[in-house]
């Protein structure tokens, strides 16, 4: 198997690599893509060797075709050159498998919206993608509209990532093309070490494919049911990595609305991830009335459908606190959903004795029924909670 630091230097060869540039060449998989004015390595380093944070958001083209595009040259980029013995698992065949069986062509306005390609991306673009280009290995989950597998790049230097497929036929039935293509509109733009890269994405007929950041241990949710609740420690080095990937987004006017321990994931050294922007927001200086998120992470003003802001993410790291070090969270009321609601619009808070006082005093600052009395996220990461478990050198990862 992969060890982990074999990985953590794959992942970290995504990012920008000091050595001389060695490959440049074409991928076997040439056939399958469209002439290009640059090496395919080199366009493919130029996108992932992007880590400024702050770059200004990006529409996508509503287009099939890569044709109205011109390729912007990209700087020479140097590339790992060895290619690494590292184990991706087996495949099951599941992508080809399940393509047969399952979804439809989409015609029409919602073709046009499906038409996802990072190849077409209109402020950065970069080489157009197909399944071939990749290794398939392990499977590594399911989600709603289709799998997940671990996968390697076939050129050098052989990136590890997550191929997660969507059929657009069940996105269509869902109807919820906006919001697909709003997650990955905002989830394109960002770079923080707390939040998943998407790297790319392209599509076929039937199918859209996201390059994702591969988050090598899985599920935060799958731990947390599995130890029931986590030690404080662990706890409070999460809610400080999650108040640092609040406040990236926040300042990116990316309001999260849906914070819960199912949406996160965990990197290859237990470092928290956001993994999920279906309910994510951009938001400059706007607030919205939509409902949405899950009915135990929703603060009152969302319960009560008055105005809400970045406010709601607060209230739910609150939540989420609670959830670590408690086990379930906080408003949590098996008879049904209106019992949740009344308990969340009266902060109806009990926490048990065994947390201490300075998660307590986290807590209660963190659910504070206005939002605008809710301690702000600068204050959550210097908040004794907090510090108090940061390791030194800051860093927010090496857990789990
Ligand atoms: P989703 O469709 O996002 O719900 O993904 C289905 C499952 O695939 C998740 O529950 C995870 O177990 C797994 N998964 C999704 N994305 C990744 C990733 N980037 N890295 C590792 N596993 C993932």
């Amino acid at each position: 198997m992969t060890s982990v630091s074999q990985l953590a230097r794959q992942i970290s060869a995504l990012e920008i690599s000091s050595k001389p540039n060695t490959a440049g060449t074409r991928p076997p998989a040439a056939q399958h893509q469209k002439s290009a004015s640059q090496s395919n390595v080199s366009k493919l380093l130029s996108k992932y060797a992007a880590p400024a944070p702050f770059q200004p958001t990006s529409t996508l083209h509503k287009a099939s075709s890569a044709s109205s595009v011109t390729n912007k040259p990209a700087p020479a980029q140097p590339v790992p050159s060895a290619k690494p013995a590292l184990d991706i698992g087996r495949y099951d065949g599941g992508f080809e498998l399940e393509n047969e069986t399952r979804g439809a062509a989409v015609t029409g306005e919602a073709a046009v919206e499906l038409a996802l390609d990072s190849s077409v991306a209109f402020e950065r673009p970069t080489r157009e993608w197909h399944l071939t280009d990749f290794d398939i290995g392990r499977p590594l989950g399911k989600g709603k509209f289709g799998r997940v597998y671990m996968v390697r790049t076939k050129t050098e230097p052989h990136y590890i990532l997550a191929l997660k497929c969507l059929y657009k036929s069940e996105i269509v039935e869902s109807r919820v093309e906006k919001q697909i293509r709003r997650e990955i509109e905002i989830q394109q733009n960002l770079r923080h070490p707390h939040v998943l890269r998407l790297y790319g994405y392209f599509h076929d007929e039937k199918r859209i494919f996201l390059m994702l950041e591969f988050a090598g241990k899985g599920e935060l949710y799958k731990q947390l049911t599995k130890y029931g609740s986590f030690t404080e420690k662990r706890s409070s080095r999460y809610i400080d990595q999650m108040a640092d990937a609040l406040m990236y987004l926040h300042a990116k006017h990316v309001i999260h609305r849906d914070i819960k321990p199912e949406n996160l994931l965990l990197g290859i050294n237990g470092e928290l991830k956001i993994g999920d922007f279906g309910w994510s927001v951009h938001a400059p200086g706007n607030r919205r009335k939509t409902l949405c998120g899950t009915l135990d992470y929703l603060p009152p003003e969302m319960v009560e459908g008055r105005d809400h802001s970045e406010k709601v993410d607060y209230w739910a790291l609150g939540v989420l606190t609670y959830e670590f070090i408690c086990g379930n969270p906080p408003f949590e009321d098996l008879s049904g959903h209106n019992a949740t609601y009344r308990r969340i619009q009266k902060v109806d808070l009990k926490i048990p004795s065994k947390v201490s006082p300075e998660a307590r005093d986290l807590i209660i600052r963190l659910l504070q029924y206005t939002p605008e009395q809710r301690i702000p996220l600068t204050e959550v990461r210097k908040h004794p909670w907090i510090v108090k478990y940061r390791s030194k050198g800051h860093s927010t990862s090496g857990l789990a």
